[in-house]
């Protein structure tokens, strides 16, 4: 075993071609591990597993197991598993079938009475599946050890662990890697203990009646779809005019639209500045003077990286201005044998890309395969109802960086579905083409199934695929699919290489 583990680790030094790794064996066999994890989320799993698997003596700690997570609870799993991706796409489904129930009514199932929701029995099914993946999560670390407690970073090869019952045990590792994640971040505003975030959304006792939420970004929007569903009055305020920054201008428009359609009030250029707790509930006061009551104020204002208490500034770790650790292209720290991957450095929050990062990191220092994250062409999907989803550029970003003209190409249509249930919805569809090499650039879709369409859509980019591939691939019928293979006309040409106008 240590032979083995001993010509890996003599591999990646010889490959990363760095002095630090450069030390003498009896050195390395001295360290408790070749690698200790802090943090069993996304990312930290998936390197440890890795870096195992590839022959490294692998630590990793975590937080106690809570579906609300805080300085002193998490669980294995991480943010994904038990407060994010998971138990929200669960509430997806279960605010679906709202609207589904209502659309099969045309199509001939008589749905006489109102039927009832009962929150209750889906958040005890969401808390039975989460805690099923987190034994699920643990078990992957079969091959790791697995320690419960906190973990800080006490110098560039000695880690600490404050277990349950307060007692400190201290490791040292030939590499440490960050892989602590973020929390949600409060707006300081009076009254702003009366909200929640989507940590405790995830697990409210009751269903509200009327909820406002404030933030226009993926989590406020999806937990907008979520309550609407569920019969929910919903107030969303946001401080542009719409909402999803980052996002294609023109796919935003159509969110807004859609979210609008379905009956959740939306409040753009607002914010609120008052929260107060009144007889008949939470009131919420906005910045044009609004009063809106609710049982339940959501604030999806943003999240900071978990790095405050990790002691990384007095061992010498950089960090930028919003606490998130600074990493070269490998995902090193200034401090050579200290590494970081995930929310904690804020790169691109999603958890493939963790997943990716913490893939590469093992391949990088235990494989001999010094191997960069790519960031180009990474697909995402807003699960708001309908969802939206995209591969490569914006338009906004495609005339910023495109040398020459851009073809755009849009489709919009009423999915068959609509045709007899009535609903008034539709489906929206974006192809942006790199005028002189032909190339797709960009593609968004807004409309059912868009995250299901967008990933082999995503395979095509990141072949390369142009224009003429896709008018020459043949279209599955009758799918909305197929409208992305059979876009003919163009829309507008639209020249590059200058700053978008727009500032919505
Ligand atoms: P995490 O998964 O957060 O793991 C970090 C772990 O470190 C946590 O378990 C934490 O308890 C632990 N920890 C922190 N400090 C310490 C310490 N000192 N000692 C020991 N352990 C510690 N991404 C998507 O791709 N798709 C989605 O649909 C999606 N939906 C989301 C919905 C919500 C509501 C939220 C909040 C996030 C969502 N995300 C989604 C983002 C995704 O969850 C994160 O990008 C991903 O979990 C990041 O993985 P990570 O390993 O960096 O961090």
């Amino acid at each position: 075993m240590f032979v083995v583990l001993y010509v890996d680790l003599v591999m990646a030094r010889k490959m990363l071609n760095d002095d630090e790794m450069n030390k003498p064996s009896e050195e390395e066999a001295h360290y408790d591990f070749d690698l200790f994890v802090i943090g069993a989320g996304s990312g930290g799993v998936r390197a440890s597993r890795f870096s195992a698997q590839y022959g490294a003596k692998v630590g990793i700690c975590e937080l106690p197991f809570h579906p609300i997570s805080s300085e002193v609870s998490g669980g294995v799993g991480g943010t994904c598993v038990i407060r994010g991706c998971v138990p929200k796409k669960i509430l997806v489904y279960g605010a679906n079938f709202g609207p589904e129930l209502e659309d099969a009514r045309n199509y001939g199932w008589d749905v006489n009475e109102r039927p009832n929701f009962n929150w209750k029995t889906l958040l005890h099914k969401k808390t039975e599946e989460i805690v099923r993946l987190n034994g699920i999560y643990k078990r992957l670390l079969a091959n790791v050890k697995l320690f419960e407690g906190e973990g800080r970073v006490i110098g560039p090869n000695e880690v600490e662990v404050i277990q349950l019952d307060g007692t400190k045990i201290s490791y040292s590792a030939k590499n440490i890697l960050i892989a602590t994640g973020s929390r949600a971040q409060r707006i300081a505003i009076p009254g702003q203990e009366l909200a929640i975030t989507s940590d405790e959304a995830l697990s409210l006792e009751d269903l509200p009646r009327r909820v406002v939420i404030l933030g226009g970004g993926y989590i406020a929007v999806e937990f907008a779809s979520i309550w609407r569903g569920m019969g929910a009055k919903v107030d969303l305020c946001f401080r542009k005019e719409l909402p999803l920054r980052g996002f294609d201008d023109e796919m935003r428009a159509v969110v807004a639209r859609n979210l609008e359609g379905r009956g959740i009030n939306m409040h753009p250029c607002t914010t609120l500045t008052e929260l107060a707790k009144t007889e008949d509930g939470i009131r919420a006061r906005t910045d044009h003077g609004e009063d809106l009551l609710a049982d339940v104020v959501l604030f999806a204002t943003g999240r900071i990286p978990n790095s405050k208490r990790l002691n990384l500034e007095a061992v010498g770790v950089e960090l930028d201005k919003t606490g998130a650790v600074k990493v070269d292209e490998f995902s090193r720290t200034n401090i050579p044998s200290i590494w970081a991957i995930g929310d904690v450095t804020n790169r691109m929050n999603l958890t493939p890309v963790a997943l990716m990062e913490g893939t590469f990191f093992a391949k990088t220092v235990f494989a001999g395969e010094p191997t960069k994250p790519d960031y180009t062409n990474i697909p995402c999907a807003v699960f708001c109802i309908p969802p939206l989803s995209v591969v490569g550029l914006s338009e906004e970003e495609a005339i910023e960086k495109a040398n020459g003209d851009i073809a755009v190409y849009t489709s919009s249509f009423n999915p068959m579905k609509n045709t007899i249930s009535g609903r008034q919805e539709k489906s929206v569809m974006k192809l942006i083409v790199d005028k002189e090499t032909d190339k797709v650039i960009g593609v968004s879709m807004c409309g059912p199934d868009a995250p299901e369409i967008m990933q082999g859509i995503a395979v095509a980019l990141k072949c390369g695929a142009t224009k003429a591939q896709f008018d020459a691939t043949v279209g599955i019928h009758p799918s909305a699919a197929e409208e992305f293979v059979t876009m003919r006309s163009v829309t507008r040409v639209v020249p590059g290489a200058r700053k978008p106008k727009t500032n919505l």
